[in-house]
């Protein structure tokens, strides 16, 4: 049986915030400028790049369960590329609140 759309959405969203859970406790709380954020983000979609890059080259040496494996990477990465960009997003939340509460 296939998943139902809002249970896919749900895992997606569940995954993308444990994201945000790990990064944070790697790392604290992130405030950059807009350029180092797009420095990072970008960095991660290289990541995913070359995970489909592989997963092409695996699947085109017939190693079926290696292609798999990368393709299951690039998955991760691409959840890595959605939770930097909710931080990005947290980021413009926060300031955003430090200039509203600065006006009041
Ligand atoms: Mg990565």
């Amino acid at each position: 049986m296939a998943i139902q759309p809002r249970r896919m959405t749900e895992r997606i969203y569940n995954d993308i915030n444990a994201e945000r859970e790990r990064q944070n406790k790697k790392w604290g709380l992130q405030t950059h400028s807009f350029y180092k954020w797009m420095a990072i983000i970008n960095e991660e979609m290289g990541e995913v790049c070359e995970e489909i890059l592989e997963a092409d080259a695996a699947t085109k040496n017939g190693v079926t369960s290696l292609a798999e494996q990368h393709e299951a990477n690039m998955r991760e990465e691409l959840v890595q590329v959605a939770a930097c960009v909710v931080a990005f997003l947290e980021q413009l939340e926060r300031e955003e609140l430090t200039h509203r509460e600065a006006v009041v």
